[in-house]
């Protein structure tokens, strides 16, 4: 009890010999804090406002599919109209995949049916079909997706 009396008083002196200009920085930094306290409230939602949105990435690049992929097409052997696309006019050769630009997968499949259709005789083995020769060009051979490696 003596200490705490004690300390009040060494306490009280330093207060009164520093005297109010001791005080006022101490009440003036209250008031700071106080007002601080409620800007900080009241802008809250503002700051929020400012803040970054959740959004989707518009860099984001959307991810590549070949076109049989993207239309969701499974090759099929009696689908000749399709196949005869993947096959040159001059020599009936099934062009690569540096040419179709197809998946593996989907290449795959391609090559499947078209051997399959030209074992079944729906399709020819050394040109292209006559009546698909004026079909629209799902690629340019001329221009392949990867240049040749010969
Ligand atoms: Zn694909």
């Amino acid at each position: 009890m003596l200490k705490i009396t004690q300390l009040i008083a060494r306490n009280a002196t330093v207060a009164n010999l520093a005297g109010s200009r001791s005080l006022q920085p101490r009440l003036y930094s209250n008031a700071v804090a106080v007002n601080e306290e409620a800007t900080t409230t009241t802008p809250n939602a503002a700051t929020n406002a400012d803040e970054p949105i959740e959004m989707a990435n518009p860099f984001e690049k959307e991810p590549q599919q070949c076109i049989l992929c993207k239309h969701n097409i499974t090759p099929n052997f009696k689908n000749v109209k399709l196949l005869s696309q993947f096959q040159s006019p001059y020599t009936g050769r099934i062009y690569g995949r540096h040419i179709t630009g197809l998946c593996k997968q989907k290449q795959q499949d391609v090559e499947q049916a078209i051997s399959r259709a030209q074992h079944s005789l729906l399709m020819p083995g050394y040109h292209k079909d006559v009546d698909f020769l004026h079909d629209p060009k799902l690629f340019d051979p001329e221009k392949p997706v990867r240049p040749h490696k010969y």
